[in-house]
């Protein structure tokens, strides 16, 4: 099954995905965690990404694809993966469906996490990552059990630069002007389901996987 999440920053994508694919046995595929790795381990690929994801822009899609293309390909991949923030782009949607189209596969479900923006700027101030782990969690809506501390493997949590008052209002303009579009790129396709992303955090996983069970 090839899923892809789409929504806004904020919307609970990677909340979401952590949880479905436990569910579901698919690799997790997350170019915003792909770009944070490569920027910590100060790659080439991390420093050209870093110019945008400081800034809360969008990082090239020349940049973007391949990462993308590499990821999928791998074995893991054959019986499925859920990207989670792919594409952002027209152009991102485009090549994917190239790409899958030579390996001889398809998108199965585009779900859209629908958030109103005005819960967004709160979500993402107050999200926290474990330094380990890559858990998120929120200070208020899904605190750890111990302030700061992971509860998976004791981890610190961090806070993420551009999950900040400035960069949010930067990545919410470009997520406006180049994502949104795609949707009804999906629509037009068949592929898009809606998901209210507003509920709590167990009801949204509960609607994601019945939509996947079909
Ligand atoms: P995205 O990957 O779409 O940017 P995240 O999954 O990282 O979003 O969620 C953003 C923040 O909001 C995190 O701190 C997360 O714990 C919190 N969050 C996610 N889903 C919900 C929800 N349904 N209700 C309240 N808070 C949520
Ligand atoms: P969020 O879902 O909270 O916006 P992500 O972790 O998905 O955050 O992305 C963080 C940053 O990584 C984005 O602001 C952007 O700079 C970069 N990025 C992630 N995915 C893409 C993509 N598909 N195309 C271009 N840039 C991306």
């Amino acid at each position: 099954m090839n899923i892809l999440f789409m929504g806004p920053p904020g919307a609970g994508k990677g909340t979401q995905a952590e949880r479905i694919v436990a569910e579901f046995g698919i690799p997790h595929i997350s170019t915003g965690d792909a770009f944070r790795l490569a920027m910590k381990e100060g790659t080439p690929l991390g420093q050209k990404a870093k110019e945008y994801v400081d800034k809360g822009l969008l990082v090239p899609d020349e940049v973007t694809n391949g990462i993308v293309r590499d990821r999928i390909s791998q074995d893991d991949c054959k019986n499925g993966f859920l990207l989670d923030g792919f594409p952002r782009t027209l152009a991102q949607a485009e090549a994917l469906d190239a790409m899958l189209a030579e390996m001889g596969r398809q998108i199965d479900h585009v779900i859209n996490l629908k958030v109103d923006r005005s819960f967004l700027l709160t979500r993402l101030t107050g999200r926290r990552i474990c330094k380990e782990c890559g858990t998120t969690y929120h200070i208020v809506f899904n605190p750890p059990k111990v302030p700061g501390v992971c509860d998976k493997d004791g981890g610190e949590l961090y806070q993420r630069s551009d999950d900040t008052e400035e960069k949010v209002g930067t990545r919410l303009d470009e997520y406006t002007s180049k994502t949104a579009p795609l949707l009804d790129y999906y629509a037009g396709k068949g592929l898009l389901r809606e998901v209210n992303g507003e509920k709590e955090i167990d009801a949204v996983t509960a609607d994601i996987a019945s939509l996947l069970r079909g």
